[in-house]
C-alpha cells in the first residue's frame, strides 16, 4: 500500500498522516453529535472488547496450554493415574476440524469459548456500570456477599446441570452438544470446546448476579469458575504427579464418565448430589454400571413398546 496517499515524508525519512489526531469526540468544540454513534461503536470494537478477550485467552492459554504442554505433549508421568490408555494425539478422527481432536478443540475453544465468555463478561459488566442491577459494596453488606462467594461453586453446580440436562434432549443433542462430546477421550483443551449455543449457555451462570443482588467482582469469580474450572472435569488422570511425593488430585473422574457413557453425570463434580436424586448418578463402580445398564434396557423397553403400539395401530 502507497503510505504517501495517507501522509507526508520528511527529510530524515520520518512518516506523519495527513490526518490531524484528535480527542474523542464528546469533546469536541464547537459539539459534534454526529459523530458520536460511530465513535461509541469504535469504543468499544475491536480494541476495548479484544482487550477483555487477550486478558481470557492468555489466561487460558497458559492455564490449560502448561497441562497439555506437561501432561499430553512431554507426558511427564506417561499414562499413570490416565483413565483413557490412549492420547487424543493418537486418535485422529473425521468427527474432528483438521482431524486432530488437540488443534479443533484449541479453536473451538478460543472461537468460541473464550468469545462468549467475553461476551457474558461486558454485558455483566456493563450492566452493572450503568446502574440497571442493584451493586452491594462490601462495606455494607459483608457477610452476605462473603456468603455469596462461598456459594459460587453451588450456584454453578445447579446451572451447569440444567443446562446441560436440557442439551442431552435428542434435536438439542445433536444440533449443539454433540460437538463437545466428539472428545471422547477428553484433554484440558476439550474443556470449552462446545458450540458456540452451548458455551453462550455454559458462561450465562454469570448473569444470574444480575438477578440476584450481587457484586461485580462475584460475578467475575463466578465466570471464573466457569471458564476455568471446567478444566477440572476434562484432566484425563486422576492424580497430576507434581514431584515424586506430591500429587494434584483433579475429580475429573465423575465427568470422565460422562463423556464414556453420555447418559450419567449430567452435573459437574457432585457437588450438589443432583444426578444422585435424578438416578443418573454413575460412580464407577460395577453397581454404578449395573444401574446405568438397568436404565437404558427400561429406556429400551419403553422405546420398543412404543415402537410396537405404533405398528399395531
Ligand atoms: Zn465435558
Ligand atoms: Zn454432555
Amino acid at each position: 500500500m502507497d503510505d504517501l496517499k495517507f501522509g507526508t515524508r520528511d527529510k530524515r525519512g520520518d512518516w506523519s498522516p495527513s490526518a490531524k489526531a484528535q480527542v474523542a469526540p464528546i469533546w469536541a468544540w464547537p459539539p459534534r453529535p454526529g459523530k458520536i454513534p460511530g465513535w461509541l461503536v469504535d469504543y468499544v470494537w475491536p480494541w476495548n472488547a479484544f482487550h477483555l478477550y487477550a486478558v481470557n485467552a492468555a489466561a487460558i492459554f497458559v492455564m490449560y496450554g502448561s497441562i497439555e504442554l506437561f501432561f499430553y505433549v512431554k507426558r511427564v508421568q506417561g499414562n499413570r493415574f490416565k483413565y483413557n490408555a490412549k492420547f487424543p494425539s493418537e486418535q485422529p478422527s473425521d468427527v474432528f476440524w483438521f482431524k486432530s481432536q488437540n488443534i479443533d478443540n484449541f479453536l473451538k475453544t478460543l472461537i468460541f469459548g473464550v468469545t462468549t465468555w467475553t461476551a457474558v463478561e461486558v454485558v455483566m459488566l456493563w450492566c452493572f456500570a450503568n446502574g440497571y442491577v442493584p451493586w452491594l459494596v462490601w462495606s455494607d453488606h459483608p457477610v452476605y456477599l462473603a456468603a455469596l462467594v462461598f456459594i459460587g461453586p453451588a450456584i454453578h453446580e445447579a446451572h451447569f446441570f440444567a443446562i446441560h440436562r436440557l442439551i442431552h434432549t435428542p434435536l438439542l443433542y445433536k444440533w449443539i452438544h454433540s460437538i463437545h462430546h466428539n472428545s471422547i477421550n477428553p484433554s484440558p483443551w476439550s474443556s470449552l470446546s462446545m458450540h458456540p449455543v452451548e458455551a453462550l449457555a455454559y458462561h450465562a451462570v454469570a448473569l444470574w448476579h444480575l438477578v440476584i443482588p450481587s457484586n461485580p467482582i462475584i460475578g467475575l469469580f463466578q465466570l471464573h469458575i466457569a471458564g476455568f474450572g471446567a478444566v477440572n472435569g476434562h484432566i484425563g488422570f486422576e492424580k497430576l504427579e507434581l514431584t515424586d511425593e506430591t500429587v494434584l488430585t483433579s475429580h475429573a473422574f465423575i465427568h470422565y464418565l460422562h463423556h464414556k457413557y453420555f447418559e450419567v453425570n449430567y452435573g459437574g463434580d457432585g457437588l450438589i448430589p443432583l444426578d444422585k436424586w435424578f438416578g443418573t448418578w454413575h460412580d464407577g463402580s460395577k453397581e454404578g454400571e449395573a444401574r446405568m445398564q438397568g436404565r437404558f434396557k427400561t429406556k429400551r423397553e419403553r422405546l420398543n413398546a412404543r415402537l410396537a403400539a405404533k405398528n399395531n395401530q
